[in-house]
């Protein structure tokens, strides 16, 4: 199940929410395809040396979808070149203004079989204060078209807890994503990132979060709608369909970063793991082309980090209780394992836990204090 990330640094504005790396306009493009060309085949042997295959491949940013077909293409043919594999499951971010039928087209034909769409909400008032690319009519038309070119997988999401975000509003945002039956939703609540628009107007005191008890409760209607729709929780903010007959539609790719499988992440800003180590490239497209396109070998692009044994017990337990298969405790550290007993037990009696056999996970009612839950497991 290991996996490929590409990162896309590119947008074509910025959203009011988000502090991910990313450049706006059109002067890096042609060089970044060069570049991590060079990086894809710099890093050929990574999975060879971990004696592991890749699975999947998953194209994220940034918006991927402000490249061009060809140049899409070119990056896509010269990983399965390098690393050459088939992938199951192959994924591209896109936003639906780039959505066009001959680009959709583009992408199936280039050998993409899950789209990821972020919708955020089917309100335009909304978008707008999020400073969104897209209106509403658009995510649906391109969602429309996704369908129409061949893409059987599709991926949509959905922000909550935003001030703008009434109840009503809310379980009107997702009957009209459950209209649309995508075969996996991701939703997440909105949160004040460093560095985002966002957090200057909270810090000037232009925006007052809304109430903790009222995002609460939007959680728990996600939880209960999806489930009324025929989506399986797996994850803190991932649902899945199960149809009939056809398995869960769960992310293959993003579901090996929480069970921990080696992925490597190619691009500026793109973080890697294989096993041991965690090692991630600078946030600087202009400081990544020129060491890849010009040799410049005094320009370092890449930081390491080498875990230890409590990262890696850390980790385990973060990644394993956001998923609905919990962490099974025999596979932990022992002597870490010891440390935190009385609290398993604690959180056992306070109905956070529950036990089956040697695993442990968060009941579905307190998936939305997990956070804290989990911070008390650190050791
Ligand atoms: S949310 Fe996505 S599209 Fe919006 S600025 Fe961030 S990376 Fe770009």
């Amino acid at each position: 199940m290991a996996g490929i990330y590409i990162h896309i640094p590119f947008c074509n504005s910025f959203c009011s929410y988000c502090n991910f790396y990313s450049v706006k306009g059109k002067r890096y493009r042609e060089q970044y395809v060069a570049a991590i060309k060079e990086e894809i085949a710099g890093r050929k042997e990574y999975f060879k040396r971990l004696g592991v295959s890749p699975t999947t491949i998953y194209f994220g940013g940034g918006t991927p979808s402000v490249l061009s077909i060809d140049a899409v293409k070119e990056i896509f043919d010269t990983i399965l070149k390098e690393f050459g594999f088939a992938p199951q499951e192959a994924t591209i971010e896109v936003n639906p203004n780039d959505i066009t039928f001959e680009y959709a087209k583009g992408l199936k034909e280039i050998g993409f079989n899950r789209i990821s769409m972020g919708v955020q909400s089917f309100i335009d008032e909304h978008l707008l204060w999020m400073n969104r690319r897209h209106r509403s009519h658009e995510a649906i038309e391109a969602y429309y078209i996704l369908r129409k070119a061949g893409f059987a997988n599709i991926s949509l999401d959905l922000i909550f807890g935003f001030s703008l975000l009434t109840t009503p509003l809310w379980e009107y945002n997702l009957s009209k994503i459950i209209d649309l039956k995508p075969n996996h939703i991701s939703s997440y609540q909105l949160s004040i990132e460093p560095g985002s628009a966002l957090s200057a107007q909270y810090n000037k005191n232009l925006y007052e979060p809304l109430d903790d008890l009222i995002c609460a409760q939007q959680y728990a209607i996600l939880q209960q709608e999806l489930s009324n729709a025929g989506y399986v929780q797996y994850e803190i903010s991932n649902f899945a369909l199960k149809e009939s007959n056809a398995s869960l539609q769960r992310s293959v790719h993003n579901s090996s970063y929480w069970i921990k499988e080696p992925y490597l992440g190619l691009g500026p800003a793109a973080h890697s793991y294989n096993g041991t180590e965690r090692f991630w490239n600078t946030s600087s497209v202009v400081k990544y082309c020129k060491h890849y396109l010009d040799k410049d070998n005094t320009i370092k692009v890449s930081e390491i980090e080498c875990l230890t044994p409590q990262d890696i017990f850390n980790e385990s337990v973060m990644l394993g209780l956001r998923t609905l298969e919990g962490v099974n405790l025999s596979t932990l550290n022992p002597g870490f394992r010891a440390i935190i007993e009385s609290d398993i037990t604690e959180h056992i009696k306070r109905g956070n836990l529950i036990m089956e056999g040697d695993t442990i996970k968060i009941p579905s009612n307190k998936l939305f204090v997990s956070d804290g839950i989990i911070r008390d497991l650190f050791v």
